[in-house]
């Protein structure tokens, strides 16, 4: 059997090609057949190039219909997708590039020169803003449509992802074609997506939510998707009433909530709000369900293992948890040493096996083997317990933990206490050192418009529930706490930032 991740798909389409697949907010239909086809053109102009198993098409492109079927046409010819993120400069794509040596890279007509002079022995082609244009779009327009999907097995690399590299380099995630395929079936199982769906789709496409997450699953499901450029909550909020789903960060919620035009009418044909890739505070998910009478759906993943986690989908969706294991991932809180299991209710290491679990970081074969235990489970990096009724609650990163006079501090927590209180937008709880008690808490806090609060308003309060090692020594007050495209705080930026802040502190 054909393990290709598009062919797996493929068995799974509508009957009827002339099914809607994707519609976007400027009037352009694609359907099953149209997709099909044109998927089938990239394939075949990527392999006129030259292009064969195994090799790498780095892709810096806009989010746009064409930019996706490209990725469809790079796994249907057995090729290795590696999306980069649309903001890299070209000082950074050196590494990216040096690093995965693609045999082609395709990018915005105005980034050709600056990817010629890093790009080494790769090919450079080129795909205008909107897919309206370039040198690659003139060799697809001019290939057949017909393309027999390139035979894989499960094992052969569909895909490498750079992790976002928050807290060092960043490496290639390399992604096998299983590892794809058993993610979508077990999302389209966990979430009863089918053929009568059509996802509100406002991510970007350079990373595994948008990418994945959104784009297999829905293929899997043979439905359909309105597709956007970014998102922008005023045109989410027109085009929901069209939707019977939508997957986002937990930023398009709180943004959202914003808009006076997010009424319970323009969801009234939802069925589900699904949020992940950063956690979504139970004030916005509690406040989301009061306007609109939806429980969003929390699940955790990451780039390494597609999703792990989810929230169920008949049953209590519990508002700062990340729900269960999938079908057929296995989960476990490991002490973070010696990866020995920890029982229920302990705070440890979590750790991952199954069919979406990544082959290994590219080319990085020592990084690999430390972040494996020796019976094949991953240590994700991040720290969690699993509640009295099995839901995982994630506690932070890892590398995150605050060890403050010996004793362990999970952000987490204390952000949860902070934003409960009136006034509070959001915040970020981190470790900066300190000289007598190695490291002191401290807390970024936004205030919501019209409130100004004082540190005495965050410590005070604080001072009742939790304990004295737990609370913050300084508050700091920003507008906005510092997010990626993907809505993640960028703890290490604000740990920079803050860095001096106990030089000199008495001890
Ligand atoms: P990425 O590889 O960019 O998808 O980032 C993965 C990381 O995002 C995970 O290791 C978690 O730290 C974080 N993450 C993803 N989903 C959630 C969630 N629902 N709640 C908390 N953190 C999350």
């Amino acid at each position: 059997m054909n393990e290709n991740l598009f062919a797996i798909l493929r068995s799974r389409f509508p009957t009827d090609s002339s099914t809607v697949f994707i519609e976007t907010n400027c009037g352009q239909l694609m359907t099953y057949a149209d997709m099909l086809s044109r998927s089938g053109q990239y394939a075949n102009a990527l392999i006129d190039l030259g292009l064969s198993p195994g090799d790498r098409v780095a892709v810096q492109v806009e989010k746009s219909l064409e930019s996706l079927i490209l990725y469809l046409g790079v796994v249907r010819a057995g090729l290795v997708y590696l999306p980069l993120n649309t903001a890299y400069t070209i000082s950074e794509l050196k590494y990216f590039l040096s690093d995965s040596e693609p045999g082609l890279v395709v990018c915005r007509p105005d980034r050709e020169e600056g990817v010629r002079a890093i790009g080494g022995e790769a090919r450079v082609k080129t795909l205008e803003n909107g897919g309206k244009g370039g040198s690659l779009l003139a060799l697809v327009d001019a290939a057949s449509t017909s393309f027999e999907d390139a035979v894989c097995s499960g094992d052969d690399l569909a895909a490498i992802l750079y992790t976002s590299g928050t807290t060092g380099q960043s490496k290639g995630a390399m992604l096998s074609h299983r590892n794809l395929s058993s993610n979508a079936a077990a999302l389209a199982e966990t979430w009863a997506f089918t053929a009568r769906d059509r996802l509100m789709h406002a991510l970007p496409i350079y990373h595994t939510h948008g990418l994945f997450t959104a784009t297999n699953t829905i293929l899997h499901a043979g439905a359909s998707m309105i597709f956007l450029p970014k998102f922008d909550a005023e045109a989410v909020i027109s085009l929901l009433p069209q939707a019977t789903s939508m997957m986002g960060v937990p930023t398009f919620y709180s943004r959202l909530l914003q808009c006076e035009t997010l009424t319970r009418e323009c969801v009234e044909h939802i069925r589900l709000f699904i949020s992940g890739s950063a956690p979504l505070s139970p004030e916005v998910h509690a406040e989301f369900e009061r306007r609109t009478g939806h429980a969003i759906l929390e699940r955790y993943g990451m780039t390494e293992t597609g999703m792990n986690t989810s929230n169920p989908y008949d049953g209590a969706r519990r508002a700062g948890t990340v729900g269960f294991p999938l079908p057929g991932i296995e989960l476990r809180i490991a002490d973070p040493e010696s990866g020995n299991e920890l029982k229920q209710g302990e705070i440890g290491s979590i750790e991952v096996r199954g069919p979406n679990v990544f082959e290994g970081y590219w080319r990085k074969p020592q990084k690999t083997l430390e972040e494996f235990r020796d019976d094949g489970y991953f240590i994700t990096g991040d720290l969690g317990v699993i509640d009295d009724k099995g839901y995982v609650n994630i506690v932070g990163r890892d590398k995150d933990l605050i060890i403050s006079g010996g004793f362990n501090v999970y952000p987490a927590e204390i952000e949860a206490a902070i934003d409960s209180l009136a006034g509070v937008a959001e915040s970020a709880v981190i470790g900066i050192p300190h000289p007598d008690f190695g490291e002191g808490v401290v807390a970024i806090v936004a205030c919501k418009p019209g409130s100004l609060l004082v540190e005495d308003d965050i410590i005070t309060p604080l001072s009742d529930v939790l304990a004295r090692f737990k609370q913050p020594k300084l508050v700091f007050f920003v507008d906005a706490l510092p997010r990626n495209a993907m809505g993640k705080v960028q703890k290490k930026e604000m740990r920079d930032q803050y860095a001096d802040m106990f030089k000199g502190t008495k001890t």
